[in-house]
């Protein structure tokens, strides 16, 4: 109809189809922290000594002005403990983690961590907390030293091998051409995707921060990759208040609190064995799901 849409509105539109699709693009962007929208408040204070108490109150947000992906969402999650979001596609799992460390600014309601409001921090403070292991990881072109010590400023040689070796990493980073100095990201060495990953974790106990948002892949990981992965996001996740995107049936079992989110928002909250009583959304989700899994 509109042959000559106005160009500002098509390019707005690309990168909402790029951002859909969680493209390099808006990866790219997140991991870079510059979305220019979202500055620090004039009086913004430092985060700092965190326990870790997370809480979402009557929080809102959609993408565009029309739709909201997320209305009235309250949440609480106690210092240490592990939550873990399951639900349909698309019901917003991904964009409620996306808001903690203020890659998008909520439309109404609070957030908060330790009873202070995230707006009222500096975003620098605020994501120095917030460690983040994706599916897909972004490595950069530069050394596997560099690559893990992404984010955290001044790490020494054996800080770095020592957060290689809770990951699982430091034995097959050995096997490399030069170890630790081998350069790796899209000029460099191809990682498989498991070890990819692994650096990733490894970055995540070297930044060691009290908070944790966790993706879980949906597995494109052989079996025993699977396993090394899991004990040491495991072991990441131990002592740190972790929000998990859950996938694997472990990882719903041992949560302290699962949260259904549904595109009507949250319709179920509880342990496994209370929500598998309850007969409702997460015991069908259960049924489809993971069950299958079980024999794994
Ligand atoms: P999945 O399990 O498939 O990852 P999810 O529950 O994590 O899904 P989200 O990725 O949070 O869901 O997406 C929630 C809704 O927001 C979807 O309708 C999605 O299309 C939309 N959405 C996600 N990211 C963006 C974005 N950057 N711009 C516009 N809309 C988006």
């Amino acid at each position: 109809v509109d042959m000559f849409m106005n160009p500002i509105r098509r390019l707005v539109n690309f990168n909402e189809q790029l951002q859909r699709g969680m493209s390099g693009f808006s990866r790219f962007k997140e991991l870079l922290e510059v979305d220019p929208e979202i500055v620090d408040h004039p009086d913004a204070r430092e985060l700092k000594g965190v326990a870790g108490l997370i809480k979402y109150e009557d929080v809102t947000f959609g993408y565009d002005n029309h739709e909201k992906v997320l209305s009235n969402i309250n949440i609480r999650i106690e210092p240490g403990k592990t939550v873990a979001f399951v639900g349909p596609s698309g019901a917003g799992k991904s964009t409620l983690t996306k808001l903690l460390p203020r890659f998008y600014e909520i439309d109404s309601g609070s957030l908060s961590i330790d009873n202070t409001n995230i707006k009222n921090v500096t975003l620098e403070s605020l994501r120095r907390n917030i460690g983040i292991v994706q599916q897909d990881v972004f490595l950069f072109n530069g050394t596997v030293r560099e690559n893990i010590a992404y984010g955290t400023a001044g790490a020494s040689d054996e800080d770095i091998i020592e957060a290689a070796k809770k990951a699982n990493a430091h034995d097959f980073i050995l096997n490399l051409s030069e170890g630790y100095d081998t350069d790796i990201g899209e000029r460099g060495v191809k990682l498989s995707g498991g070890q990819k990953q692994r650096i990733s974790i490894a970055r995540s106990f070297l930044k060691n921060p009290p908070i944790l948002i966790l993706d879980e892949a949906t597995s494109s990981l052989d079996n025993r990759s699977e396993k090394i992965i899991q004990k040491s996001l495991e072991k990441l996740a131990e002592g740190r208040t972790t929000l998990v995107i859950a996938h694997r049936l472990s990882t719903v079992i041992n949560a302290d609190q699962i949260i259904v989110l549904t595109e009507e928002g949250i319709v179920e909250r509880g342990k496994h064995q209370e929500l598998i009583k309850n007969r409702g959304e997460y015991a069908q989700l259960y049924n489809e799901q993971f069950s299958t899994k079980l024999a794994e």
